[in-house]
């Protein structure tokens, strides 16, 4: 199977179905995107790599730091402590939405979401760990030192942000934090602030896809218990309230941010990324999960598909 092909094919059918994408208006630097941007990179456990598109073009990790964060502290906080703040179940809820810790428990129902994550940051604030560790771990995991935080989206965060203070407020009244609101919000506006491209996607979500070890070296980079973790929670929350249609259509654990990313892992084989800044209402963008729901029908990626994968 030609896989350059295949993936130039996605990008122009993602192309033709995306014009109803609109970027992020609610972060006043991301509505500054323009749509129309589109690529994608495939990063093959074997070496060979894919690109197409605006595959380089850098954008915002925003959401999908949420996976990072998360890995960060399960390493160096536990997985029990972790989910003693966290739980794992989808919300069924937007990413934003607050109404959970009110009516629920104050304790965010899973890590990728807004009020899962701030609570993750304020367990790595709390434990010592800044903002520079977190960008190290972003640039081992992308296999990239020159990957940088995006100071304009960082500042336009957190103007924006007083939706992500009411919630981490409410869980510092209810002694879910580890450390103030503010500084909880602080470190995760600026983990979603760091600029990657698609390439540095695909090789982090290769490196989940191998259960943590760097194909190129060999080196164990990510405990394999922490990429099962994390990959079940992409499949179950990472697409948000769009989860259950993701997996049914594309069927690969998966994590999108309103910079316009899509990150996914095919297992043992692939680490898959695309990027459009166009959203749907969800905020998951459109021409990104074309792009994925292409490759994944035309290649058999679902992880369900009766036939045999073509990569
Ligand atoms: N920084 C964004 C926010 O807090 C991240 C949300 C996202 O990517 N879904 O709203």
């Amino acid at each position: 199977m030609d896989i350059q092909n295949v993936l130039n094919d996605a990008v122009k059918y993602a192309a033709e179905r995306m014009e109803d994408g609109k970027s992020a208006a609610y972060i006043p630097e991301l509505a500054k995107e323009d749509p129309r941007r589109l690529g994608a990179c495939i990063s093959m456990v074997d070496g060979r790599s894919f690109t197409a598109g605006d595959w380089d073009h850098d954008f915002t990790m925003q959401s999908i730091s949420k996976t990072i964060t998360l890995i960060m502290a399960l390493e160096k906080l536990g997985e029990e402590y972790v989910f003693s703040k966290v739980g794992v179940e989808p919300t069924g809820d937007s990413f934003n939405s607050i109404v959970k810790l009110e009516t629920r428990t104050p304790h965010p129902l899973n890590p990728m979401i807004n009020a899962g994550a701030i609570a993750i940051s304020s367990c790595l604030t709390g434990a010592g760990y800044s903002f520079e560790d977190y960008l190290n771990t972003v640039r081992q995991l992308c296999g990239r030192s020159t990957i940088t935080l995006n100071e304009n989206v960082y500042l336009s965060e957190q103007k924006a942000g007083n939706r992500n203070r009411a919630m981490a407020y409410l869980m510092e009244n209810d002694n879910v934090l580890d450390c103030a609101a503010e500084e909880a919000c602080d470190l995760y506006f600026k983990a979603c602030s760091v600029n990657v491209n698609t390439r540095d996607l695909a090789r982090y979500a290769r490196l989940l896809a191998n259960n943590g070890t760097d194909p190129e070296t060999g080196r164990r980079i990510i405990d394999s218990r922490m990429t099962c973790i994390v990959k079940t929670l992409m499949i179950t929350c990472g697409m948000y309230d769009a989860s259950g249609y993701f997996a049914l259509n594309v069927g690969l654990p998966a994590k999108s941010g309103v910079g316009g990313g899509i990150m996914a892992t095919l297992e043992k084989k692939a680490g898959l990324a695309a990027y459009s800044p166009g959203l749907d209402a969800k905020g998951n963008s459109i021409g990104a999960y074309y792009v994925l729901q292409y490759l994944s029908e035309k290649l058999s990626l679902h992880y369900f598909s009766a036939e045999e994968c073509l990569i």
